[in-house]
């Protein structure tokens, strides 16, 4: 199987920007942002980063602001966050390095198993199997897998097969396989170098497998996000270190629907725990809960070099595209219309 696999690699891999030049410190970028990111999404993001951060001791000398801007819109955040922290450790411990060791590599700042197995493998010729989404779903289709695959499932009927040498081109095959061929809808097998050995395939179930487990409902939540504009200033707070998107700016988000302002189309967005409905409304200058909050009156000149998240971007594109906010900083129209209930 391993020499088929890496036939197909050769011929079929993708030539992704990570594996140009390959150096610790860009596998260490790139296979923090793939976490829980799709490729796709994370080579745009990748190219800025090196652009802004060549190096590790560039990036470990940077401002956490600076980190944060340069991540704002990938998501789950705090991988940023323990990104600079690894920059900073390995600066002042490590003389700039990578441990080799993947028990010392599994007590750095946000990584886990499957990173640190990836740097082992990529970096260091290393045999572990990183397991990723991608893998574990081939090895459910290669395997036959019943119920639930999980990582150690993986990795105990992969690690037979990893090479002697290269076993970081075994993952590499095995994602990219994962990627464009054994996708998870009508996997393409007609293309695949492992039809003679998947047992899916084989007894004609491929659609069959992953198993489906009975899938977790995600909760929905309402919020109401507190806009108040005037003058040339907005009022934004900064999520704190132990909140979720810690270290963005936003808008202030409450639980009760405010007493007076004007509703604006709500905005919508998936975590991974639950759906957020945010219902932006434009509260006047004295809103107690406001005015009891932590947020600061920023001058609208000074949105461009705040890191925000997606959700908060969509409010400010909202405001951006009626009467509220505008790129001349003029001042917004009185606020006094009740609150209708919203739908
Ligand atoms: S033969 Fe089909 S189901 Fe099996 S690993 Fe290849 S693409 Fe996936």
């Amino acid at each position: 199987m391993t020499d088929l696999l890496l036939t197909w690699f050769k011929e079929h891999g993708r030539n992704l920007p990570w594996r140009q030049a390959r150096s610790p410190y860009r596998v260490l970028v790139a296979e923090t942002m793939l976490q829980q990111t799709r490729v796709e999404t994370v080579i745009p993001y990748y190219q800025r980063w090196m652009r802004r951060f060549p190096s590790l001791a560039e990036l470990a000398s940077a401002s956490f602001d600076d980190v944060l801007k340069c991540w704002e819109g990938l998501g789950y955040y705090r991988r940023a966050r323990y990104l600079h922290q690894t920059a900073q450790l390995l600066m002042k411990d490590h003389q700039g390095r990578l441990p080799r060791d993947y028990r010392t590599l599994l007590t750095l700042p946000g990584v886990g198993s499957y990173t640190a197995a990836a740097l082992s493998s990529l970096v260091f010729d290393e045999p572990y199997v990183a397991v990723d989404g991608n893998l574990k779903r081939i090895a459910s289709r290669l395997f036959t897998v019943a119920g639930q695959v999980t990582s150690n499932e993986v990795t105990r009927r992969l690690e037979p097969y990893l090479p002697a040498t290269q076993p970081g081109a075994f993952n590499e095959a095995l994602m990219d396989l994962g990627a464009t061929v054994c996708i998870p809808k009508r996997p393409v097998c007609s293309e695949c170098p492992l039809t003679s050995r998947c047992q899916a395939f084989l007894t004609g179930q491929t659609e069959a497998f992953p198993q489906k487990t009975s899938g977790r409902k995600i909760p929905r939540r309402t919020r109401y996000g507190l806009i108040h504009i005037a003058a040339k200033d907005i009022w934004l707070e900064r999520r704190s270190h132990n909140e979720m998107l810690a270290g963005l700016w936003g808008f202030v988000q409450v639980q009760n629907r405010p007493v007076t302002g004007i509703i604006l189309q709500d905005v919508h967005h998936t975590y991974t725990h639950f759906k957020l409905r945010l219902i932006p409304v434009i509260v006047p200058s004295d809103d107690p809960v406001l005015n009891r909050s932590r947020a600061v009156r920023i001058p609208l000149t000074k949105l461009t070099e705040l890191a925000f998240s997606v959700l908060d971007r969509k409010i400010l594109a909202l405001l951006e595209q009626s009467k509220y906010l505008t790129t001349d900083n003029r001042e917004p129209s009185p606020v006094s219309a009740r609150i209708a209930a919203p739908t």
